[in-house]
């Protein structure tokens, strides 16, 4: 059943490919997983997002776990090698290229970058070559870091508009009762829409083992999900994880319908708003009818954002109800908050827009 997706993203937790105690590449494993791709790759274009660095790499730098970031960084750049070559034989054996791509949030939640890599990914597409990507962890710290692959796989699949996003898993899905602690739970196969209740469901089964569990790969099925793209959550210790992946051994989160342009759907799965705008309720009632923030709406700011700067936009409580581009830096933003439209050219001293954030670069959260 996989081979209708034509584009598919293929993400590997660290404790799929490396052995947790050796901090070894589970060869075997890896090499049945490659016969898989390379029967997939026949029919569809193939990026895997694989983990497994700092595992990888914290062999040579200590014998107990690592705590500080430079450690693991350094684990990190020593471990990326490792996995590049391991990929890079292994795939060779079945006459396929491949390349290695190292990306940080950046790359991802600035627009411009993010068309670069996404004609980056098109251009090996089109010569067959799969790209092995991870984020790029020896320069990325805590506060501009993916933290798991499982967001970072959606985004890809997000840039290159996948239909497919498999993440391989340790369990063989979401289940309706946490399997560990209730004996008749049961997996769920379909969800067609990402609620609360998912969201809890998750909550309470995510794994002590890789670094985001189940929480963050329902985030990565609801960004792929707004972006038209399936996700499936699957067991990755099967004799082939890809090819025999279907809905009895497995659970599929269905594409939302969506009208919004790819810019907005680009927008609302943003994970890193540089700032916010507090609103009163004049402007939250404008935004909710799809209108544009003016600065007569805007009661505060925070963030020090630049013109272009992907803003969150929060009511007094707290909530927040959407993201924008905001189109002033922080500086002028400050000073016409609060100020009518027209005053905006004697305020700052040039012609401004009169949105603060124009509706076309607004996205708003569904209640
Ligand atoms: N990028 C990390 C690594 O390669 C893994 C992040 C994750 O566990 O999702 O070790």
């Amino acid at each position: 059943m996989i081979k209708k997706f034509k584009k598919i993203v293929i993400k590997i937790g660290s404790n799929s490919i490396v052995d947790p105690k050796l901090k070894k590449i589970k060869t075997k494993w890896l090499e049945r997983l490659c016969r898989d791709v390379a029967q997939i790759h026949k029919t569809s274009k193939i990026v895997v997002v694989c983990s497994g660095a700092i595992a990888l790499g914290s062999k040579s730098i200590s014998k107990s776990a690592l705590r500080k970031l430079e450690d693991k960084q350094a684990a990190a750049s020593i471990g990326q090698i490792e996995l590049a070559y391991q990929w890079r034989t292994k795939l060779k054996k079945h006459r396929i290229k491949v390349s290695q791509i190292l990306l940080t949030l950046e790359d991802s939640e600035t627009r411009r970058r993010f068309l670069n890599a996404r004609n980056t990914i098109s251009s090996l597409h089109n010569r067959s070559i799969i790209p092995i990507i991870n984020e790029n962890d020896t320069v990325a710290t805590e506060e501009i870091k993916y933290g798991d692959n499982d967001k970072l796989a959606a985004r890809v699949a997000q840039m290159i508009g996948a239909d497919l996003l498999i993440l391989l898993s340790d369990v063989d899905g979401l289940y309706n009762n946490n399997p560990k602690k209730v004996r008749d739970a049961k997996k769920i196969s379909e969800v067609f829409k990402i609620n609360r209740k998912i969201e809890n469901l998750a909550k309470s089964q995510t794994s002590e083992l890789g670094s985001g569990g189940m929480t963050t790969k329902i985030v990565a099925a609801k960004i792929c999900s707004d972006n038209g793209c399936t996700t499936v959550i699957t067991n990755s210790n099967k004799k082939n994880p890809i090819s025999s992946i279907k809905r009895d051994n497995s659970t599929f989160f269905y594409p939302s319908t969506s009208t919004n342009s790819s810019k907005k759907k680009w927008l609302l799965n943003h994970l890193n708003p540089i700032g916010s705008f507090i609103v009163d309720g004049g402007a939250k009632n404008a935004i909710l009818k799809n209108k544009s923030l003016l600065p007569a709406g805007i009661i505060d700011i925070q963030g020090n954002f630049k013109k272009g700067d992907v803003i969150a936009i929060l009511i007094k409580s707290g909530t927040k109800i959407a993201l924008g581009i905001s189109a002033y830096d922080y500086n002028d933003a400050k000073k016409i908050i609060g100020k009518n439209s027209s005053e905006i050219s004697k305020i700052l001293g040039f012609e401004g827009q009169d949105e603060v954030v124009h509706k076309d670069n607004l996205v708003k959260f569904s209640a």
